[in-house]
């Protein structure tokens, strides 16, 4: 089997003076799945990210990129994060300088980043907002802008926190109709299980630091007795299917 492109062993992590958000979490993405982490709040989803990115350092275990470990604290743009605030992630004047910014910190010459830049803007259709700046623009066009900023420096693993979060129906339906023909491998973090069912292949729900259940979307977001145990919701769309609560 190709060896997976994220691999999480034995992860352990806390704040300061906090008790442990991970403990001894285990987690492997293969090259094209399409994960669905779900869970309440709190339970440890945006750590995780922050933690597959580098952003945050473990207190134990280890976590490789196709094989190689994540170094904290350094940049690794093969792994693409699209931040649940937008206005986290936009912090240049323009859309074209917030998209060419991680193209530079890569060291690409200015004719790539141009290149780049002109290229993810036509992957997420906002070409025509280039010279605006960001803090101007809708939430919707926030979000395409920052995916575009992500998308641009060609990540192995894209990572999205709450993508729908705040988005009108038709720029979650163009979030959806994206992220279906995406081609990356994507981890999306999702209190929207609608949405959640619609792009993922794969569901893994967490709760007290710790992986639940791993499987197919409809086989874990329609097992009532798994999902209230765990404070959630079946989806209403799968709410009058089979109770799969054997799994
Ligand atoms: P989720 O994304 O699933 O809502 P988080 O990863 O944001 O969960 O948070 C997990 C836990 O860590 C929560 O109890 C939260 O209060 C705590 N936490 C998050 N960020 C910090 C921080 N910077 N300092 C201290 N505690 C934090």
């Amino acid at each position: 089997m190709a060896k997976p492109i994220l691999t999480i062993t034995d992860l352990s992590f806390s704040y300061p003076d906090q008790p442990d958000v991970l403990q001894e979490f285990d987690l492997e993405i293969h090259r094209g799945d399409r994960v669905g982490i779900v869970g309440n709040n709190g339970c440890g989803k945006t750590t995780l990210f922050l933690l597959a990115c580098g952003c945050l350092t473990p207190s134990a275990g280890h976590i490789a990129l196709m094989g190689e470990p994540i170094q904290p604290g350094q940049f690794h743009p093969q792994v693409g994060m699209v931040f649940q605030n937008p206005d986290d992630q936009l912090i240049s004047a323009s859309v074209w300088e917030d998209v060419a910014f991680g193209l530079e910190n890569m060291g690409l010459s200015l004719d790539d980043v141009d290149r780049r830049v002109a290229e993810a803007l036509m992957l997420l259709g906002v070409q025509d907002l280039a010279h605006r700046p960001p803090h101007h623009l809708s939430g919707g066009q926030k979000r395409m802008v920052a995916i575009a900023g992500v998308m641009a420096m060609r990540p192995q693993l894209v990572i999205y926190d709450e993508p729908s979060a705040n988005l009108d129906l038709r720029s979650r339906r163009r979030l959806i109709q994206f992220l279906r023909q995406s081609q990356e491998t994507l981890l999306i973090a999702s209190h929207d299980l609608e949405f959640v069912l619609e792009v993922c292949n794969r569901v893994v729900l967490i709760d007290q630091g710790r992986v639940m259940a791993d499987g197919s979307p409809r086989h874990i977001l329609g097992n009532t007795a798994l999902m209230e145990a765990h404070g959630l919701e079946v989806p209403y769309s799968l709410s009058s299917s089979v109770n799969l609560s054997a799994y």
